[in-house]
């Protein structure tokens, strides 16, 4: 940076000095989509007419309570710079507030920080004027962070709200090289207020509908989410900061990112389903004479569907269709509804009938996986998840239970139990229509839920899992013959052998597992591979499988592999017939 502009820059904070209430430098939306001001705008740089100044007093929990190390706190939340243990970038001193330390690239680590403050702050006191809503989970918040995914890379350009440990995390931005070459310029994530109240969205929402099966609550989480940045900040286009004056998604819009109309269609990712989430919303609210009043139906009406675990995308638009009426005048209701029938034609899909449950159960084909997963111990207490993940499961039968639907009995295994559930699938959209224990009860207790989620997870993903499965044993089992892929990205330097003890289809078994050290190729480190040092395959004599792979005439059942930084994942094929 140029010493005119630093200087400038540093005059924002003199203010700090001079006096008793806070002057915090924050990013003004207003302006942001302006593209005439974001053209001489630096990489993860805010131009200086986005920036306003914001009279507040200090945050009534400084220094206290929960994180006595941070000055941004108030009783709710807390604001930290990275993390709640150090490098806050604010001290008192003398009785007035000082940054620690502003200077290169700090100015903007502390402008991303009140920045993310002070939209919170509003967002909090919007919750109460509009929703009449407190939250009770305090919500820690992380500008900044420096942390790093399973496979050891830095995270960046993305925020992300993590219900595990009431969290919220903004990350840095790219500061990969082929972006920079190709003029690529990207803001960090806590300097966009609009992304700032999305991510809070994700809170708000947690507290409202905490334990949905189905990937399509994601989806309208993702769309309620931009919906409630929308109403806040009073424009339709989210990421404007973040991407220096270009569009993330636009809730006013009926078309999506990729040009696409924004029409409902089964399996979408999330942020896809959130934007037809957003139009519908949004379309409709300009109908409505009573925004307001528009806002706490939306909320009414997630708040009524969190009842059903089961939940779609359109049981959402019956609960809207409901409401309609009520903040909608007569003469517009019908434009209203037909906005919602165009973008979520059909719907919601019931279970057909439950006659499947009343077959006696006789498994004439079963599979059934081993599953263990060890992540490093820091890693998981930043992602707030255990380190070590053991788990079992096993498809017992498939059924049909109509011309879209099929119903699977799979069981959740520990060492002291085993429970079965049916689990009734909409085929169709990819919706889980119901989870019945064998007492044809419907799975409705938020615990059970929440201890099926795994399960849930992987009876939704089975034809990938297994997929994934073999064709992991495939490569493996080349990568030990010396060919294939792997080959290219890894040598194999020192192979071992070893009698092991497994258990196979109920029975204790005599296994082999074969080490192999890993040695990567410098390809590896250039594509961004991650760094696997350690492969281990798991071979078993006289199985007739044929579709898996041989190594010396025994079949290839499973594998282990570990990684540089610690992260270790074992699958075990352990029942099959
Ligand atoms: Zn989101």
């Amino acid at each position: 940076m140029k010493p005119t502009k630093l200087l400038a820059v540093l005059s924002l904070f003199g203010v700090f000095n001079a006096i008793a209430a806070l002057e915090l430098p924050i990013v003004d939306y207003r302006l942001a989509d302006n593209s005439e001001l974001w053209k001489k705008a630096k990489a993860d740089e805010v131009p200086a007419p986005l920036i306003a100044m914001n009279r507040t007093n200090r945050p009534n929990n400084s220094y206290s309570s929960l994180f006595p190390k941070s000055f941004l706190q108030e009783s709710m939340f807390t604001v930290c710079y990275q993390n709640c243990s150090n490098n806050d970038l604010f001290k008192v001193k003398n009785g007035s507030v000082t940054t620690l330390d502003y200077r290169g690239n700090h100015q903007w680590n502390v402008i991303e920080q009140t920045n993310v403050y002070f939209w919170l702050a509003s967002y909090f006191r919007f919750l109460d004027e509009r929703f009449y809503f407190k939250p009770d989970q305090y919500l820690k918040v992380f500008t900044n962070r420096d942390i790093k995914d399973e496979s050891n890379k830095k995270m960046r350009n993305n925020a992300f709200f993590n219900p595990q440990d009431v969290s919220l995390s903004f990350l840095p931005a790219s500061k990969n090289l082929l972006f920079k070459l190709l003029g690529g310029k990207i803001n960090r994530s806590g300097l966009d207020p609009s992304v700032v109240a999305h991510e809070a969205s994700h809170y708000f929402f947690h507290h409202l509908f905490p334990n949905a099966v189905n990937q399509e609550i994601g989806g309208l989480n993702e769309g309620f989410a931009d919906y409630v940045a929308n109403i806040l900040l009073q424009n339709p286009k989210v990421g404007l900061v973040m991407l220096q004056g270009k569009t993330l998604r636009d809730s006013s819009s009926v078309l999506d990112g990729k040009g696409n109309m924004k029409v409902y269609a089964p399996n979408m990712e999330v942020h896809d389903l959130g934007e037809r989430v957003s139009l519908a919303l949004w379309k409709s609210r300009e109908l409505s004479l009573d925004k307001n009043e528009f806002d706490r139906m939306v909320v009414d009406a997630v708040v009524e569907l969190s009842e059903n675990p089961y939940a779609t995308i359109h049981d959402f638009k019956v609960l809207m269709m409901k409401r309609l009426s009520s903040v909608i005048s007569a003469q517009r209701l019908s434009l209203a509804e037909a906005n919602f029938e165009l973008i979520f034609p059909g719907n919601p899909v019931k279970v057909d009938n439950l006659s499947f449950m009343l077959k006696p159960i006789r498994a004439e084909s079963f599979i059934g996986f081993k599953i263990r997963q060890d992540i490093p111990t820091k890693l998981a207490e930043e992602m707030g998840v255990p380190a070590s993940d053991a788990f079992n499961f096993t498809i017992i039968k498939m059924e049909k239970v109509s011309a879209t639907q099929t119903a699977i009995l799979v069981a959740d295994e520990t060492k002291t139990t085993t429970t079965p559930y049916w689990v009734v699938l909409d085929n169709t959209r990819g919706n889980i229509l119901g989870i019945y224990d064998l007492s044809r009860k419907l799975v409705k207790n938020p615990d059970e839920l929440e201890k099926l989620e795994k399960l849930i997870t992987q009876v939704k993903n089975s034809a990938e899992f297994v997929k994934d499965f073999t064709g992991k044993l495939k490569s493996f089992t080349d990568l030990h013959n010396g060919k294939g892929d792997f080959n290219i990205a890894y040598r194999v330097n020192r192979k071992s052998v070893n009698q092991v003890p497994l258990t196979f289809n109920g029975r204790e078994e005599t296994a082999q597992r074969i080490d192999m050290e890993l040695k990567r190729r410098v390809l590896t480190l250039i594509l961004g591979i991650p760094d696997i040092t350690h492969v281990s395959l798991y071979t078993m004599p006289n199985l007739n499988l044929t579709s898996l792979p041989e190594i010396e005439g025994q079949k290839v059942i499973g594998y282990k592999l570990q990684l540089a930084n610690g992260t270790l994942m074992e699958v075990i094929l352990d029942k099959l017939n």
